[in-house]
């Protein structure tokens, strides 16, 4: 029987706010352990929760930005489990009303457009972080426990089951990193958890539309890792499967040095969590101006941006992707590009050799004057400088800033023409290499090239081989 993947997605992401979300703790990462603590974010007796209008403000914007429809009112409900890292022994969640319902994101897989629709996005509260004594809680004596992270304001995002592959889910991912990224609601470092992502996976006849019982996947650490512990995991339950076996619901864990999924323990319900609505927070009603003002603020977002730019410079669907998942290289090829109207060379240009020298040097898009390099690309079509000498340059822009039209003065980096520069040269050529002369004037039409190859070569590449050409002409034929 063949067998189709069907795998939903739970993404977590840290708010970009710099105090929490019920306290005004601070959320600046990697401080010394328990000091951005309080008696609210650590659930002390007497200590009652207040709203961040800020989170609200990012959570509105992430959610308009996955087309999702932000209600005028939700609430917030307990969520009850007991575990050290969760002060209260409950989290602050969203339930059964959460701030946003439904949504969609548009993506491009093999060059076809899919949309994959969004259940809900809803506000929670981070929890606090265990560290255990060796690589993890099996084997450890004893863990640590970290509460500096505990009350961070996270946006769980769920999608429905429309993702049938590993590939997909990465695909998604990428997009939805981009867009929450220019949404501003996140910095979206996976490396530091603030987004993170657990999947639902399960396998059913080819054709079938209901859904088989699913395990979750959990320790994905990277986009990657999300492609290769579905596929693992979608291979695992195909076996069974195919052997007459079932399925259990379970929680999994991702080994990444093993490389397999191993079972942890088989998942809790909605029900074992026994959510009931926060006493201490009112509703969160949303004046519908509130929205209207956030939604108006979003900039140009990325599905919107990657069409634009291949209509507006005839770009291809790579160099599309590229100007928008990396920003700032795409505002840097717009910057120049109201400079320069040779868009094809410019992104070859971008994409090239400034990436080349960026990652070389360490420096960012922003240091590098789109002026400079609009400079640059414009002496070189002139032929004012060649192709070796325009790299050379480009790589000093991007290393001091230091302007093309410059360098080539103090460098004397400049093409080598005319009858003071370049005829000297020539007729050193013609001096030195008597036997390529005569040859030449045997008809050999080979010499010639040999000739210009050689003043090529002495002045560095920077004589106009034509004129070479030209040069060496009329100086074998007056002898
Ligand atoms: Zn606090």
């Amino acid at each position: 029987m063949k067998y189709e993947v069907v795998i939903g997605l739970e993404i977590h992401l840290e708010l970009q706010t710099s105090s929490k979300l019920f306290c005004g703790c601070s959320t600046i990462f990697g401080r010394e352990p328990n000091s951005n603590c309080c008696p609210i974010c650590l659930g002390l007796p007497g200590s009652l929760p207040v709203f961040n209008r800020r989170a609200i403000e990012l959570a509105v914007a992430a959610a308009l930005a996955l087309n999702s429809d932000v209600q005028e009112k939700s609430r917030f409900d307990r969520k009850n489990y007991f575990y050290p890292d969760l002060p209260k022994a409950y989290q602050i969640s969203q339930y059964d009303q959460p701030l946003a319902r439904g949504g969609y994101l548009q993506i491009e897989v093999d060059c076809a457009s899919r949309i994959i629709n969004l259940e809900r996005v809803h506000l929670e509260e981070e929890a606090g972080k265990l560290i255990h004594s060796s690589e993890s809680i099996m084997g450890s004596d004893y863990s640590l426990v970290d509460y500096n992270r505990a009350g961070i304001p996270l946006l769980e995002i769920v999608t429905a089951p429309d993702i049938t592959s590993g590939r997909e889910a990465r695909l998604f991912l990428d997009d939805l990193r981009s867009v929450l990224l220019y949404s501003g609601a996140s910095d979206c470092k996976m490396e530091e958890g603030s987004l993170r992502c657990d999947a639902n996976i399960s396998l059913r006849p080819a054709g079938s539309d209901e859904l088989g019982t699913r395990a979750e996947v959990k320790n994905m650490n990277s986009f990657r890792a999300v492609e290769l512990a579905l596929n693992y995991e979608a291979g695992r339950q195909e076996e069974i499967l195919a052997a007459g076996g079932t399925v259990i619901q379970e929680t999994c864990h991702w080994d990444e040095e093993r490389k397999k999924t191993i079972p942890l323990r088989s998942k809790e319900g909605s029900s074992d969590y026994r959510y009931f609505p926060e006493p201490d927070l009112l509703p969160l009603v949303l004046e519908s101006t509130f929205i209207e003002e956030i939604s108006a603020a979003l900039p140009e977002l990325p599905p919107a941006r990657r069409k634009r730019l291949k209509e507006q410079y005839g770009l291809d669907a790579s160099e599309a992707a590229l100007f928008t998942f990396n920003r700032s290289l795409g505002d840097f090829f717009e910057a120049a590009a109201a400079r320069y109207n040779q868009y094809a060379n410019l992104a070859k240009w971008v994409q090239g050799d400034l990436l080349y020298y960026l990652r070389e040097s360490g420096k960012n898009v922003e240091e590098v004057e789109p002026q400079k390099f609009v400079d640059l690309l414009t002496l070189l079509d002139k032929g004012d400088i060649n192709r070796p000498v325009a790299k050379e340059l480009l790589s000093e822009i991007v290393l001091s800033g230091t302007s093309p039209q410059k360098m080539i003065r103090d460098k004397g980096l400049g093409r080598i023409s005319g009858d003071e520069q370049l005829l000297p040269i020539v007729e050193k050529v013609i001096a030195e290499n008597p036997d390529a002369i005569e040859n030449y004037r045997q008809g050999k039409e080979k010499a010639m090239a040999f000739l210009v190859g050689r003043v090529m070569a002495l002045t560095g590449g920077r004589a106009d081989p034509g004129e070479a050409n030209k040069l060496l002409k009329e100086k074998i034929s007056r002898k």
